[in-house]
């Protein structure tokens, strides 16, 4: 059964509860599989991120890059920007290698990995809508 304080438990699995909302939690915690279940989930992928390693792109390309932009001097944020996107790229094109290298492997489909990917991907819509409704 799902449960709708998936939102706590990233927040608490990040560490962004206090004491007593933490606490509170835990002991919500204690009776809810959904919550436990979906740390537990959370922890795995978090793990996977360990395997990915860290690459920057060459100075050629951040040279090409820098070059089709406008004259204007680089602000601190757009090279943040760039940085973001290249790694977005990066992980992107890892995690996709991840996850198809994975498909095949019959002790995901023991997990329901398919049935978590759909719930998550639903869990990520609900906290885009919030994020915009919240912000916009
Ligand atoms: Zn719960």
């Amino acid at each position: 059964m799902r449960c709708k304080r998936f939102k706590t438990a990233i927040l608490y699995f990040y560490r962004e509860l206090n004491s007593k909302q933490g606490k509170e939690f835990e002991k919500h915690l204690e009776d809810c599989n959904y919550c436990k279940d979906y740390i537990k989930e959370f922890q795995k992928t978090n793990d996977l991120y360990e395997y990915i390693p860290l690459e920057s792109p060459s100075p050629d390309t951040v040279e090409r890059i820098l070059a089709k932009v406008p004259a204007k001097r680089f602000s601190f944020v757009l090279k943040l920007r760039v940085g973001f996107a290249t790694l977005s790229i990066i992980l992107l094109v890892l995690g996709g290698y991840f996850i198809i290298e994975n498909r095949h492997k019959p002790n995901l489909e023991w997990y329901g990995i398919e049935d978590r990917l759909e719930e998550i991907e639903e869990d990520i819509e609900i906290l885009k809508e919030d994020f915009f409704a919240n912000n916009y």
